[in-house]
C-alpha cells in the first residue's frame, strides 16, 4: 500500500490523514472511496536546471504539483516556492484543497505545487528563470480546464504572470484563465489578492458574534505580514479592532495602543521587512504567545504546537494560513476555550476569488470590485453559517464540521460518477 510505504510522508500529510479518518469514521464513510481519497489522483515530480546570477555552475531544482481529485471539474491550488517544500507536505496542501473548494461550494478538485527553493535571495531574473522553467515542465498536466495554478507562500502576482505568459507561448496565444491571482493588466482580478485575508477575517467577525464577542477594540495579534496576513491586518483594523503585533520572517513589532495598519502598509512597500517601522516597538518574545483577543497565524504552517498551545492567550484564533496548528495543539486550544477558525472555512476566500477570476477569464465578464466583494463574502458566510448549523447539530467543532461538509460532498460526487471503467 502506498500510504505503508511513505511515498507521500510527511508530518502535515500524517496530520491530515488522521483528521480524515476521523471525520470518515464520523459520517461512516464508504469503504469504497475511503482509502481512495487517502492518495492523490496524479503526482508529478520534476527535476529541472537553475542557475544563478553570479555564478557558473547549475543546480538542480525540484519541483511537485500534485492532484488530488479529477471528477468534479478541474483542480485548482497554490504554487509555492520554500526549501521544505517535499512531495508529502503538497500532498497534503493537496487534500485540504479538496475539501476547502468542496466546502465554499466550487466546481474544483484540489491541487497543489511547490519548488523546493528558498525564494529570499533570488533576485528577480532568477526567480523568472525558475518560475518559467518549471512552468514548462507541468505543462503536460495544467491547463484552464485542467489545472489552474495561483499564489501561495513564497510566490506573487508576478510569478503567476510569468506562468502566464510560459504557458501562453506553449500553446500560441494568450491564456489568462491558466492561472488566477495575476496582476489585473493581464486578466486578474482587482480583489483577488486581498480576498483571502479580508474572508478570514469576515468569518472571525461572523463567528465572535456567535459567542457574544466584537471586533471592535479587539487586541489582534497577526503572524506573518505577507499577502494574508497584511489584509487581514487590514480588514481588522478597518472595523476598529487594534492589531497590537505583528511580524514577518525578520521580526516582530509591538503597539499596545494599535498599529496604523495603512502607515505600515506603505513602509513595508518594496518587500521591506515590518521590523524597524517607527510607529511601533521591536518585539522580543514568541507572537505567539503575547495577550491578545484574536490570534491570526498567517505565515507558515505548524507553528501552534502541543510545546506552545497551552501558552497562547487568545480566545479566538482565525487560521489565515493552512495548517498552523497541529492535532494536538488544537485539542489543547479546544480544551482551554479557544474558539478556532479552521483554515479550510477561514483562509477560503482565496479560493473563492480565484474562481471568480478564473470565471471572468473564461467568460470574458468584468466584474467591479464592490461586486467581487459582495460575492466573495456572500459566499464565505453562507459556507459558515452552514458550518456553525453542523457544528451544533454534531455537537463538534469548527474543523470537524467543516471536514463533514468537504469530505461529504467530495465523496458525494465520486460516488455518483462511479467507475472508470
Ligand atoms: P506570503 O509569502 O505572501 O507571506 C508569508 C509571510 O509570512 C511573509 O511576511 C513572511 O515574511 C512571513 N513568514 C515566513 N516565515 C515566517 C516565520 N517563521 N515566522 C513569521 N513570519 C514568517 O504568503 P501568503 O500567500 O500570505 O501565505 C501565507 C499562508 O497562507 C500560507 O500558509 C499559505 O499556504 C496560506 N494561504 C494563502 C492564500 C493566498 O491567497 N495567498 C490562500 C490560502 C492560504
Amino acid at each position: 500500500m502506498i500510504v505503508e510505504n511513505n511515498l507521500f510522508d510527511s508530518q502535515m500529510y500524517k496530520e491530515v490523514i488522521k483528521q480524515y479518518e476521523g471525520v470518515a469514521d464520523l459520517i461512516n464513510l464508504d469503504p469504497n472511496i475511503r482509502e481512495r481519497l487517502k492518495l492523490p489522483q496524479r503526482s508529478l515530480v520534476v527535476t529541472f536546471p537553475f542557475r544563478r546570477d553570479e555564478y557558473d555552475e547549475v543546480e538542480t531544482v525540484v519541483g511537485y504539483r500534485v492532484q488530488h481529485v479529477l471528477s468534479m471539474g478541474p483542480t485548482k491550488g497554490g504554487i509555492r516556492y520554500s526549501p521544505d517544500v517535499n512531495l508529502g507536505e503538497v500532498t497534503a496542501l493537496a487534500i485540504l484543497m479538496s475539501w476547502k473548494s468542496a466546502i465554499v461550494g466550487l466546481p474544483y478538485g484540489g491541487a497543489k505545487g511547490g519548488v523546493a527553493i528558498d525564494p529570499n535571495p533570488l533576485t528577480r531574473a532568477e526567480k523568472q528563470r525558475v518560475t518559467r522553467r518549471y512552468t514548462a515542465e507541468l505543462i503536460p498536466i495544467i491547463g484552464v480546464n485542467k489545472d489552474i495554478p495561483a499564489p501561495d507562500l513564497g510566490t506573487d502576482e508576478q510569478t503567476m504572470a510569468w506562468i502566464m505568459d510560459t504557458y501562453s507561448n506553449f500553446v500560441g496565444y494568450a491564456t489568462p484563465g491558466i492561472v488566477t491571482g495575476k496582476p489585473a493588466s493581464i486578466g486578474g482580478s482587482v480583489t483577488r489578492k486581498e480576498s483571502t485575508g479580508r474572508g478570514a477575517v469576515a468569518v472571525g467577525v461572523a463567528a465572535m458574534e456567535k459567542i457574544g464577542k466584537t471586533i471592535k477594540n479587539s487586541k489582534v495579534v497577526v503572524q506573518g505580514f505577507g499577502n494574508v496576513g497584511r489584509y487581514a491586518a487590514m480588514a481588522a483594523y478597518e472595523q476598529g479592532a487594534k492589531v497590537i503585533a505583528v511580524n514577518d520572517v525578520d521580526g516582530s513589532i509591538i503597539n499596545e495602543k494599535g498599529i496604523n495598519i495603512p502607515e505600515l502598509f506603505k513602509y513595508t512597500s518594496n518587500n521591506v521587512s515590518v521590523n524597524g517601522f517607527p510607529g511601533a516597538e521591536k518585539l522580543n518574545e514568541s507572537i505567539l504567545e503575547i495577550d491578545c483577543d484574536v490570534l491570526i497565524p498567517a505565515a507558515v504552517g505548524g507553528v501552534i504546537t502541543s510545546s506552545n498551545a497551552s501558552k497562547i492567550k487568545a480566545k479566538v484564533l482565525i487560521e489565515g494560513a493552512n495548517s498552523p496548528t497541529t492535532l494536538n495543539a488544537d485539542k489543547i486550544l479546544r480544551e482551554n476555550g479557544v474558539l478556532i477558525i479552521p483554515d479550510i472555512l477561514a483562509n477560503a476566500g482565496g479560493i473563492t476569488a480565484s474562481y471568480f477570476e478564473w470565471v471572468q477569464n473564461t467568460q470574458n465578464y468584468l466584474w467591479k470590485e464592490a461586486e467581487l466583494y459582495e460575492k466573495l463574502i456572500d459566499v464565505m458566510l453562507t459556507a459558515f453559517e452552514e458550518i456553525w448549523t453542523i457544528s451544533e447539530k454534531q455537537n463538534c467543532d469548527l474543523r470537524t464540521a467543516a471536514l463533514i461538509k468537504g469530505i461529504k460532498r467530495v465523496a458525494a460526487a465520486k460516488l455518483t460518477r462511479g467507475l472508470f471503467p
